[in-house]
């Protein structure tokens, strides 16, 4: 066993993996053994959610053993990565370590979780290890749906970049759009829901016109869209019409905006209707949970992982909880601050069963920020409680920024929206 004083120092990771190999000895493992030696969470995946998990569970009771298991050193967060693709942020604002969290007393495990035993309650990581848990939270993201797409795939990504998660095919497609000439078409390809961050396309779409309006007014960025509706469209349509005539265009499925087919060697969409030529393509496919949540056996036949909307338990594993863009989190969206605000009530509802108290019905805030410009924000909020098995928003309690409004309005959102993203990345990894 660790005990939790101890763990404050920085254990190196044969330290590391020696106490989590102590804590699930290959073969002799006996979970009710396991439960007396050490209570362990296992949180899988820093991410917003993952890290928020851990160290509110850490916080909520500090004798808790809670092991942190995540195979990056530095996390990109996706929120604002639209501004690094605009060229009005840096990529290295969007990074993160988790140092802070192991001076927490969290126990970080820089590898990938590669198996998930839910009978013995252990987990198995790259590296050949296990690691027992009494409760194991999942927080894997998303994964790319390579299948989904005729043309589209890994390889095809580096032609035609997804950026959808943040890093190296951010960098990507900023260095796509400023290499292009100035008259090149660029061209989102957006898909069906559910996704990670439903405003974010239309975010990227008018800041990459924001960067054509300052760059290469000759170009244009068409958004080929799957559905006919879209979070904040009202508010996006107004500020499209205002900043971006003639240079941002939106075709929705009505209209056969749905991309069938892509060709990264000509970096031209098919949809029903015509062929695009691109000269930048940035193809968002569809999605499902990270992969760890189908090997666990959380995952649906939709990808996406099922919960108890009041302590985002499995709905088909006992002892696993699901928090983050790999949930079903009923009317909540994937997003950041969705993922925060979660991961806070599972480690309020994971404290309570280890203590064999009952979790209390949270209510949870969500707020979308999306940037039309630099100085041009609008956001729409919800809260959400659970009912009859899902989360539901709650009529009336929420709201979104209204149509017509002044710029000081848009300039004071555009403000918060950055507030907001500092708050919450101090608070997830400062
Ligand atoms: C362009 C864009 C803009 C966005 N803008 C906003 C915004 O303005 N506001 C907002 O609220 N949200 C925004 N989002 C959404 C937000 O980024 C996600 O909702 C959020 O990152 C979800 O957090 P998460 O922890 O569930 O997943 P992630 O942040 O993806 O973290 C998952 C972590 O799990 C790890 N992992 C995966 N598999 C394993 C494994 N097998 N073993 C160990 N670790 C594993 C990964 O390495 C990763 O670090 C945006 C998204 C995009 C793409």
């Amino acid at each position: 066993m660790t005990p939790a004083g101890r763990s404050k120092q920085h254990p190196t990771r044969r330290t590391f993996l020696a106490r989590a190999a102590g804590a699930a000895s290959a073969g002799a493992f006996h979970p009710a053994l396991a439960q007396r030696a050490a209570r362990r969470v296992v949180v899988i995946g820093g991410g917003f959610a993952g890290a928020t998990c851990a160290r509110t569970l850490k916080r909520l009771d500090p004798r808790l053993v809670v092991t942190l298991v995540e195979p990056s050193t530095t996390y990109t967060a996706c929120p604002f990565s639209n501004e690094v693709i605009g060229g009005i942020r840096e990529l290295r604002d969007q990074e993160f370590t988790y140092d802070k969290l192991a001076g927490d007393g969290i126990e970080l495990a820089k590898l990938a979780v590669t198996g998930i035993d839910p009978q013995a309650r252990a987990v198995t990581t790259s590296e050949g290890t296990r690691i027992s848990y009494e409760r194991l939270v999942l927080t894997p993201g998303i994964d790319l749906r390579w299948d989904a797409l005729p043309g589209y795939g890994a390889a095809a990504a580096e032609r035609m970049p997804h950026a959808w998660k943040a890093g190296a095919q951010t960098d990507l497609l900023r260095r796509q759009l400023a290499a292009m000439e100035d008259g090149g078409l660029v061209v989102i390809a957006v898909p069906a829901n559910p996704y990670r961050c439903p405003p974010g396309p239309y975010e990227r779409a008018s800041l990459i016109a924001h960067y054509l309006k300052m760059k290469k007014l000759r170009s244009k960025v068409i958004v080929l869209d799957a559905k006919d509706n879209f979070s904040k469209q009202k508010l996006f349509q107004q500020a499209w019409q205002q900043l971006y005539p003639g240079l941002l265009e939106w075709v929705p499925l009505s209209s056969g905006g749905k991309v069938t087919s892509v060709d990264p060697t000509t970096l031209t969409l098919a949809t029903d209707f015509q062929t695009y030529k691109a000269a930048v393509a940035n193809v968002i496919p569809p999605q499902k949970a990270g992969a760890i949540a189908e090997a666990a056996g959380v995952a649906d036949r939709t990808g996406w992982c099922p919960i108890d909307p009041a302590t985002f338990e499995s709905t088909s594993q006992p002892m696993i909880h699901v928090v983050g863009d790999a949930a079903i989190a009923g009317a909540m969206p994937k997003s950041a601050f969705a993922a925060n605000v979660q991961a806070k009530a599972c480690a309020a509802a994971v404290t309570a069963l280890l203590a064999d108290a009952t979790p209390t019905s949270p209510k949870l805030i969500n707020t979308c920020y999306s940037l039309v410009a630099p100085d041009y924000g609008i956001s729409v909020a919800g809260v959400y409680q659970p009912a009859n098995g899902q989360l539901v928003e709650i009529t009336g309690a929420g709201g979104i920024s209204p149509l017509d409004a002044p710029a000081s309005t848009r300039a004071a959102e555009a403000s918060i929206a950055d507030g907001w993203f500092r708050t919450l990345s101090a608070e997830v990894f400062g």
